[in-house]
């Protein structure tokens, strides 16, 4: 399991659709069919894999600001370089609540 001190999401109403974060840091980030991005977790970091792409299946979580991903610490980084370097200004980092973690589903 993977430590983790931030979370980040993505503000789909702001999201340009050019796939800069993905190309960052896959792990974290991935497209979804209507070309917009949305966040996610991975199994090999937590254990299973959670899309946050606002469908209610398996697997899948709310959307935007409800749909927070932990960040591995070991993807600090790029999560942050992905931040900078996003278009839309549209992916937020916060610090982790484990509150807010355990609400979202
Ligand atoms: S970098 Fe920003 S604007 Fe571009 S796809 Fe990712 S979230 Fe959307």
């Amino acid at each position: 399991m993977s430590a983790t001190q931030l979370m980040v999401w993505i503000d789909q109403d702001l999201c340009t659709g050019d796939g800069i974060c993905e190309e960052i840091a896959p792990d974290v980030f991935q497209g979804r069919d209507d070309g917009l991005w949305v966040v996610k977790e991975q199994a090999n970091h937590f254990g299973e894999d959670i899309i946050f792409d606002g469908g209610d299946g398996p697997g899948q979580g709310p959307e935007g600001a409800k749909g927070v991903a932990r960040v591995p610490d070991s993807q600090i980084d790029i999560v942050v370089e992905s931040a900078e370097e996003c278009p839309g200004e549209c992916i937020m980092i916060e610090p982790y609540d484990a509150e807010m973690i355990a609400n979202r589903i």
